[in-house]
């Protein structure tokens, strides 16, 4: 059967991988407001990076700049080799391939689950219903709640609608899946079930970018940690480094006050 979770096995190491995302000299924007400043960043294939920051760093904003959410003033975004330019060929190609995860989970509430995730499979990569619709029951065996498929979002917990959202994602069968705070409005007792899809996810090798506040998905998961503060990269490292030997003052602040 062909992987659902993405890509192939990489038994390459990561500094010899490709890069899938590659970002220099990032300048953005919101009027007065300088909100990325020269933000420099490479991410490779099967790279697992966690952001963190404090509220309004920035964090939001440079996820949803890579998939041409947002627009940049100045610098480079370069995904899976394709630019990130005003050319709409290239915007779309770039949403082919990243799937994103939001604090909200953005359901359609009057589809049922199964239609939430073979619909854009059908419409946006012409796929016939019966094929999207197993795929979608596969992906749904796979986040752990196949008998949910014929039921409506406002029949599921939050935790079981995170993981439909997720599921959605995969669906269109992307190379990079991005995550924004995933589990922020979550209860706390549905946050596990969601990290752990997030951890088998990364663990068959996907590329991901996750902002979160889960410090210990952060430390468990993540290959490189990524400090923003201020619209600023602060620090980055890995988890160990990050955790146990923070360098900048601005970094041990942040990490006093969430830990
Ligand atoms: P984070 O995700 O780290 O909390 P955001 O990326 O959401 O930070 O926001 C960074 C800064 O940009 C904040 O000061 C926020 O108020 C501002 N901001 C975010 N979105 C907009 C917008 N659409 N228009 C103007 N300012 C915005
Ligand atoms: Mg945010």
């Amino acid at each position: 059967m062909e992987s659902l979770f993405a890509v192939e096995r990489l038994s390459t190491p990561l500094e010899e991988r490709d890069d899938m995302i590659t970002v220099k000299g990032l300048n953005k924007w919101f009027g007065d407001l300088h909100v990325l400043k020269n933000v420099d960043l490479t991410v490779k294939q099967g790279e697992v990076v966690v952001i963190l920051g404090p509220s309004g760093s920035g964090k939001s904003t440079f996820i949803r700049t890579l998939n041409a959410l947002e627009e940049f003033q100045t610098g480079e975004i370069v995904v899976d080799g394709i630019s990130l330019t005003n050319d709409l060929k290239n915007i779309e190609e770039i949403r082919m391939e990243t799937g994103m995860v939001f604090q909200s989970f953005n359901l359609f509430p009057h589809m049922t689950i199964l239609k939430n995730i073979s619909l854009a499979p059908i419409w946006v990569r012409k796929w016939k219903k019966q094929r999207a619709e197993q795929i979608a029951l596969e992906l749904l065996e796979r986040v752990g709640i196949p008998e949910q498929a014929h039921k409506f979002p406002g029949q599921l917990s939050g935790g079981q609608q995170q993981r439909v959202a997720i599921a959605r994602a995969l669906a269109m069968r992307p190379k990079i899946m991005l995550f924004d705070e995933p589990t922020s409005a979550l209860d706390p007792e549905m946050v596990k079930e969601v990290l752990d899809v997030m951890k088998t996810l990364a663990e068959s090798g996907m590329t991901m970018l996750v902002v979160t506040h889960e410090m210990g998905f952060a430390r468990q998961v993540a290959d490189r940690i990524v400090l923003f503060d201020y619209g600023e990269i602060i620090e980055e490292g890995p988890p160990e480094q990050i955790f146990d030997h923070p360098q900048h003052d601005r970094t041990k602040l942040f990490l006093s006050q969430i830990l």
